[in-house]
């Protein structure tokens, strides 16, 4: 069975007890037992509870006050908690598409088999079905909004899908024997994976498409899909901002070696007219000799120049490895050292 949903009546515990008030008091919104998902507004044991589906509570610490904090802080950094409620909500709706996964199976192995024509034609009914279910829920709670013109309009829409549906039916009917279609026919809901018949009335499909639980998933579906549209956009955002620091870095860099070489140029320059005079004066000199001197002046300047790169590109990098090192800490409210850091590409 999935994690998420294990029996948890036996190990839920009192929402107050003493231990959990201690632990409040001394932890920061920013501390890794607290539920970053609650800190969103997103965890799926707030907006399912109370639902054929709550599932207790929750593993992490929910606390309003340390959301409150949060919401504060945010204003001032960016904590990139979306990606923890991300991975969370994630999992969360993956082990609920298994489920629905596990029930449609179900399904097709005890209902009757019926031909892939005939199944077509129990599909539209169900679809008509709910989108009767869907249209009631919306007429509903326009209607407790006080906005009767448009509730009104809503229903109008309802008998027209009403009047649909009674002719699919009638072309189900025709398609197999009385007994058949008597029976209920089964269908897992895809939103939020509970079972929906054929032939449930407008009031009981009305309930479920207006209901809390399946309210609540739609809820959470629709807050995953808006962490992975952030988390994509702040990635991107980061990478561009990684790339054009080690553009600066690399132009600097460039800067750095293009003045270096300009005045060994120059002393090369000058050491040459010297040379020049000195050739001048004494022609019996052997120019071999001078020639590997020059060389060997040179190899010892270059190894030079070589040395203060290495010491600045390492000065650099080391600047750069504090650096990560604090967001690091800062993002996940610890001070240990980052499990595993990311090397970046072009470092050795
Ligand atoms: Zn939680
Ligand atoms: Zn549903």
């Amino acid at each position: 069975m999935p994690a998420y949903f294990k029996p948890q009546g036996s190990i839920r515990k009192a929402p107050h007890s003493p231990s959990r008030d201690r632990t409040r008091q001394r932890i920061k919104f920013s501390d890794e037992r607290v539920c970053k998902s609650h800190l969103l507004n997103c965890c799926p044991h707030d907006i399912l509870s109370g639902t054929r589906m709550d599932l207790g509570e929750c593993l992490k610490v929910h606390d309003l006050a340390l959301r409150a904090d949060y919401e504060i802080a945010s204003k001032q950094q960016d904590f990139f908690f979306e990606l923890d409620a991300m991975d969370h909500l994630k999992s969360f709706i993956a082990d609920c598409d298994r489920r629905t996964d596990i029930a449609k199976k179900r399904l097709a192995d005890t209902q009757e088999e019926i031909s892939a024509e005939v199944a077509a034609k129990a599909e539209r009914v169900h679809e008509l079905n709910e989108e009767i279910g869907k249209l009631l829920a919306k007429a509903e709670q326009l209607g407790a909004e006080g906005n009767v013109e448009e509730s009104q309009k809503v229903m109008d829409e309802v008998e027209k899908t009403r009047i649909c549906k009674r002719e699919a039916e009638e072309i189900y009917r025709s398609s197999m024997p009385a007994s058949s279609f008597q029976q209920q026919k089964l269908r897992v809901c895809e939103v939020c994976s509970a079972y929906l018949g054929l032939h449930d009335n407008d009031r009981r499909l009305a309930d479920h498409f207006g209901g809390k639980l399946h309210l609540g998933f739609i809820e959470i579906r629709e807050k995953l899909d808006e962490l992975k549209r952030i988390v994509a956009e702040k990635q991107e955002k980061r990478n561009q901002d990684r790339m054009k620091r080690r553009e600066e870095r690399d132009r600097e860099e460039r800067d750095k070696m293009k003045r270096r070489s300009r005045s060994r140029d120059g002393r090369r320059h000058c050491s040459s007219s010297r040379e020049h005079k000195r050739k001048t004066r004494s022609r019996s000199r052997d120019k071999r000799h001078h020639r590997s001197r020059d060389r060997s002046r040179d190899r010892s300047s270059k190894s030079k120049s070589s040395r203060e790169e290495r010491t600045s590109r390492d000065r650099d990098r080391s600047r750069e490895r504090t650096h990560k090192k604090r967001s690091y800490e800062f993002a996940n409210g610890k001070s240990g050292e980052p499990s595993s850091e990311e090397p970046e590409a072009g470092e050795i």
